[in-house]
């Protein structure tokens, strides 16, 4: 288990310092997906699982990290930062160039960097990163930057070291994500409500497909080009409309439907996914579980038939859970072609779903199944 303890004597046995400590949660999203990018609603949840990142001034001009996860060094003039094929270390000096790009002054620093978000599984561990190494180093320098801009940073550093092109919510909920609720988002105006998440006798379970199907970041960046097509066409009668997030079921049919059938299918899922998480947040105010987990089978159904970006591993585990009562829903979660998903599982019945589920998904793919039990949890702060 990490514990302040833990990095505090591993930094001193590295760097012979004393850190400043940082915690930066990785997320869910209970629902709301391919919407954030559209400036719609997402409904996500920092976890009780996270990125750490220890700090120390230097008395010269080199940013020394150490990555525990990798066992690997990395060190560069603070004056020389540019993206490296090593990779890892993208998400720390992506930061640091955006610290550096508004102007803040930044010396040279010894990092180190370990957590417990499981990489690459959709729980945006890269997101902790970068939230966790903004908030590291406005500590260590005095640099006050203010709240909101950290996922501000952090996605902007996601865009320019990693190459992709996220909307904001993971940032944003590894920053200010509450235990024991979710965050209704705007993707549009960042304004965001907490929602209690009271889950009254069920439980959180992710369950991570071990896969990552390569096609996905192809497929992804043609989502993004349908939606931008079906704005044009509704444009053409609504020059109101700024993107999806403006564009009703109504406008698709009159504008999009009859022009080309793949956009509009597409595009109407991003629509109702969004009008789905206004709903699935009035079902957890009612406290009507059976009702929000109804609305996970539909983000579903409309991922893998209607935007297609789930994948033959997801669709087996959401379709496996639907013979039980005691599994109120499931969804694929995350950007899409693999990843975890989402299921609401009644706590006693927790065991017997893994009993029953892991060796039929081994037997049938060949891969073990992770099982992520997550509760929620604060998001970034200093230790
Ligand atoms: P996700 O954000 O879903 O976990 P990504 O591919 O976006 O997946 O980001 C994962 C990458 O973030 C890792 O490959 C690694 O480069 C970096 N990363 C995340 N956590 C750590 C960590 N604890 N130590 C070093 N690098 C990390
Ligand atoms: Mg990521």
């Amino acid at each position: 288990m990490i514990t302040k303890e833990s990095i505090q004597n591993k930094f001193t046995s590295i760097f012979q310092a004393e850190p400043i400590i940082v915690r930066s949660p990785g997320r869910i999203n209970i629902i709301g997906e391919h919407t954030d990018y559209n400036d719609g609603f997402v409904l996500p949840a920092a976890i009780d699982k996270a990125v750490y990142i220890a700090v120390s001034k230097r008395d010269d001009e080199l940013i020394s990290l150490y990555a525990e996860d990798y066992k690997a060094v990395y060190e560069i003039s603070l004056n020389a930062i540019a993206p490296t094929d090593l990779h890892w270390p993208n998400y720390i000096l992506g930061v640091v160039d955006q610290i550096q790009k508004r102007g803040l002054l930044v010396g040279g620093f010894n990092l180190y960097i370990d957590g417990d978000v499981p990489l690459g599984a959709g729980l945006s561990s890269s997101a902790a990163v970068e939230c966790a190494t903004t908030l590291a180093l406005s500590e260590l320098f005095e640099l006050n930057i203010p709240r909101l801009e950290i996922p501000k940073i952090g996605q902007l550093a996601e865009h320019t070291y990693a190459g992709v092109k996220c909307g904001i919510m993971d940032q944003f909920a590894s920053t200010f994500g509450k235990k024991d609720q979710v965050l209704k988002l705007d993707c549009r105006s960042l304004e965001y409500e907490y929602v209690p998440l009271i889950l009254d006798g069920y439980t959180i379970i992710l369950l991570n497909t071990n896969v990552k199907h390569a096609l996905g970041d192809t497929a992804y960046n043609k989502r993004v080009e349908q939606c931008k097509q079906a704005i044009d066409w509704v444009k053409e009668k609504y020059p109101e409309v700024v993107n999806m997030r403006d564009v009703s079921v109504s406008m698709l049919d009159e504008m999009v439907k009859d022009r080309d059938a793949e956009v509009y299918t597409k595009t109407r899922f991003v629509v109702e996914e969004s009008e789905r998480v206004h709903e699935a947040c009035e079902h957890l105010k009612a406290g009507n579980l059976k009702a929000l987990g109804q609305n996970l089978l539909e983000s579903h159904h409309g991922l893998s038939q209607e935007y297609e970006v789930s994948c033959a591993e997801s669709d087996y585990l959401v379709d496996f859970i639907k013979q039980f009562p005691e599994v109120l829903g499931a969804r694929q979660m995350g950007g899409g072609f693999g990843g975890c998903t989402i299921n609401l599982v009644k706590n006693n019945f927790v065991a017997a779903l893994i009993e029953k589920i892991s060796p039929e998904y081994f037997a049938k793919f060949g891969k073990e199944l992770t099982v992520i039990q997550v509760k929620t949890d604060d998001g970034t702060s200093v230790l």
